[in-house]
């Protein structure tokens, strides 16, 4: 979600942060996009818990859903359940009491007061057990665990329910849809109509269920399952759904549409009496964007980038299983129901005008696709874990518009390039040291610092070592993660599990303590030196028993030593080159494993050492200051010039690469 807010503040950093970037080149060799973890074994469907049967009526003038239908539970874990957890999330934006209204976050999306309140009321839950039906809703109970928000039920059963037992429930209710709030709610005649009927928390294997109400920066988690589901809108209206339309018609004014789809984990929809439609079918997708008149060259854009995102992703993190994938470009009232991903439907945005070259839509886009993965086929606890799924959705962004558009993946305009790896890391460095990256959502401060560390220091993370272990590598490991896991619901411990025995023990645990202990890393050219190595003084017998005197300081050889001394601050160990650069320009490099605090490179020339560059491909892109990466020997041709000045020099080259077409 929330890319769009995202990007832009992306832009603002990353153009602030030009001149840290302009080195680095984070582009991928188109022809390295082969599967290369193909033969990691993926499940072909998820273990199916729980299927809805619904059917929603919309009343587009109240801004209203009537809904009724069954809900299909397993109970899939080992032990007998003998009550139901429900999540309500439209009661999210009932009033200001809620869990989600009270969060005091600043600097993220939903900030802002509903015009219209929004609520869901159960009217009627049945479990029909056999002959005798029971009803639910008597004694269900909202507000557990806190006094005011209704967003968590739960629902006590009269028997348990056994192991491998399938219950049977029918339901009716009720929804009052929000001025666009956050993802759902209505502008006008525009619906996006999201987290809006009642949903079984999922069910953990030890009988246990993941309820938890709805976070302000938190999103969901569910069991997957069958989605039928029957929406039934004004005739001008146009729907764009979750899943496959298997019927269609028109009744006494009413269009009925009902949409089918297997092996998903939520349902969402949107209807608008203007949408202008786009269709074609791309990779086997049959993709279709939904958009306002005026904005016909945002759908081009948003096809385009799926024109590169389907095969691309499909071959990285396994093909998309679905047979439909449905874009919806909000109308420009109701931004906040852009930058969101749903099963088999997401949502994009950007104004009505962005130039070519800045790479918003396509940004977004690619984005809100890649959720596909991270979120819908690989069911992580998004509330529990936010950075497995916006984490590495992120860094897949960046690798995606990094393989598709070059250096200048975020930014390509007037010869100025900024690529998104680049605006991530950018990001993420101010807020390093403030919390964990791996914790809830609801455990951040701010929501700064909830966009900082999990979305972008995740992708900063794993672009560091993408360019450290190399592409392939990163290739094989992350496409290992996601078809391994595809319909699994990963934790924390499975991702550096498969980087430990994908990639190397090392690269597991520089994941790990990134992740969970702040960890970091700063490399420093300490200092350097060297010297013309003269001929030895002394007096000396050759063979023939002939003496000579070579006095001191004299008989040059031509030669020069000296070292460079490298210093790695902070807690993270990560391999890197150090670059030594003669006065008479000879370059060497010498690996450095970087396993110590610091390391004496060793110099040998044929004139003075004039500089030390560490990390010359910029390939730690965690590197916390990049400034202190380079030095130059004091004394030496530029030498005697104030360090800041040799800076400047070192910035002003780097930035005259970056603008090189
Ligand atoms: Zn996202």
């Amino acid at each position: 979600m929330q890319a769009r807010a995202l990007a832009m503040s992306v832009l603002v950093v990353a153009l602030c942060g030009t001149m840290r970037i302009a080195g680095a080149d984070s582009s991928v060799d188109a022809s390295q996009s082969d599967a290369i973890a193909a033969d990691v074994p993926m499940a072909a469907h998820p273990e199916r818990v729980v299927d809805y049967t619904l059917r929603a009526t919309l009343d587009p003038t109240l801004h209203t859903v009537h809904g009724e239908g069954t809900i299909a539970w397993k109970n899939v874990s080992s032990q007998p359940v003998s009550q139901l957890w429900m999540h309500l999330y439209l009661n999210a934006f009932k009033n200001q009491s809620s869990v989600f209204m009270r969060a005091p976050i600043g600097g993220f999306r939903g900030t802002t007061i509903p015009k219209e309140w929004g609520t869901i009321d159960v009217r009627k839950l049945t479990w029909k057990d056999g002959a005798e039906p029971h009803e639910l809703w008597p004694t269900a109970q909202l507000r557990r665990g806190d006094d005011f928000d209704e967003t968590d039920a739960s629902i006590p059963l009269p028997r348990a329910v056994a192991p491998g037992e399938t219950i049977d429930l029918a339901v009716v209710w009720d929804d009052k849809l929000p001025s666009i709030v956050e993802r759902t709610g209505f502008d006008g005649s525009f619906h996006m109509v999201a987290q809006w009927f009642p949903k079984l928390a999922k069910i953990e294997p030890d009988g246990t269920f993941a309820h938890f109400p709805f976070h302000h920066l938190g999103e969901f988690y569910a069991d997957y399952g069958k989605y039928d589901v029957t929406v039934d809108v004004p005739e001008a209206f146009v729907v764009g759904a979750t899943g496959t339309v298997t019927e269609s018609h028109v009744e006494a004014g009413r269009r009925i549409e009902r949409h089918v789809q297997d092996d998903v984990h939520d349902f969402a929809w949107t209807a608008w009496d203007k949408f202008q439609t786009r269709k074609e079918t791309i990779d086997g997708v049959a993709c279709t964007i939904l958009f306002p008149a005026g904005y016909e060259d945002h759908a081009e854009r948003e096809l385009a980038t799926m024109r590169f995102a389907l095969p691309h992703y499909g071959a990285r993190y396994g093909k998309y299983p679905y047979p439909l994938l449905t874009l919806v470009h909000p109308p420009a009232g109701a931004p906040e129901a852009g930058g969101m991903e749903y099963p088999t439907l997401i949502t994009t945005g950007g104004s009505s005008y962005i130039p070519n070259g800045v790479n918003l839509i396509e940004l977004v886009t690619i984005h809100e696709f890649g959720h596909q993965y991270f979120y819908g086929l690989i069911g992580t606890h998004e509330t529990q874990w936010p950075f497995l799924d916006e984490g590495l959705n992120s860094y897949a962004e960046a690798e995606a518009m990094a393989a598709w558009k070059g250096r200048g993946s975020f930014l390509d305009l007037l010869g100025l390039k900024v690529g998104d790896s680049e605006g991530h890391a950018e990001r993420a460095r101010h807020f390093a040291h403030d919390d964990r990256v791996a914790q809830p959502a609801y455990a951040y401060g701010t929501g700064s610092s909830y966009g900082a560390l999990v979305y972008s220091r995740t992708a900063t993370i794993l672009e560091t070592l993408r360019r450290v272990y190399g592409d392939k590598l990163m290739q094989r490991t992350m496409g290992a993660y996601a078809r391994r896991f595809r319909f699994q619901h990963p934790v924390p411990r499975d991702l550096i599990e498969t980087f430990q025995n994908e990639m190397s023990a090392e690269a597991g645990e520089v994941l790990r303590d990134a992740l969970f202990d702040k960890g970091w890393i700063d490399f420093k050219v300490e200092a350097l030196s060297s010297h013309a190595v003269h001929a030895a003084a002394g007096i000396f017998d050759d063979k023939d028993g002939k003496r000579a005197t070579t006095p001191a300081e004299h008989g040059v050889s031509g030669k020069y030593e000296g070292w460079v001394l490298v210093v790695r601050r902070g807690t993270l160990h990560l391999p890197v080159e150090v670059e030594l650069v003669s006065e008479d320009g000879a370059r060497t490099r010498v690996p450095w494993d970087g396993t110590t605090d610091s390391v004496r490179v060793p110099y040998v020339g044929t004139s003075p050492l004039r500089a030390a560059i560490v990390d010359p491909e910029q390939r730690v892109l965690l590197d916390e200051d990049s400034e202190n990466d380079f030095a130059t020997a004091p004394g030496q041709a530029g030498g005697g010039a104030p360090r800041t000045l040799e800076r400047a020099t070192y910035w002003s080259q780097l930035l005259m690469g970056a603008l090189a077409p």
